[in-house]
């Protein structure tokens, strides 16, 4: 019982991380960067993120800043 709720549990973490990729649309803001952390901005829901590596971040941050609609 307890086993089958980790799977579940899991699909659905897996589910909802690759929606959070998909809906993501990040394109670098070379004007925010601070350093070495480069600036990314989502254009799909407005999000801002930095990273420390080349490449977009993976994570969707939809969820902590809302898009102003
Ligand atoms: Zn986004």
């Amino acid at each position: 019982m307890v086993v089958i709720g980790l799977i579940v549990a899991f699909v659905l973490v897996v589910i909802f991380s690759r929606r959070g990729t998909r809906a993501c649309r990040w394109r670098a803001d070379r004007t925010g960067d601070k350093g070495a952390l480069r600036k990314y901005r989502c254009a799909a829901c407005g999000a801002e993120a930095f990273t420390a590596t080349d490449g977009p971040p993976r994570d969707c941050k939809a969820d902590v800043n809302r898009p102003r609609l």
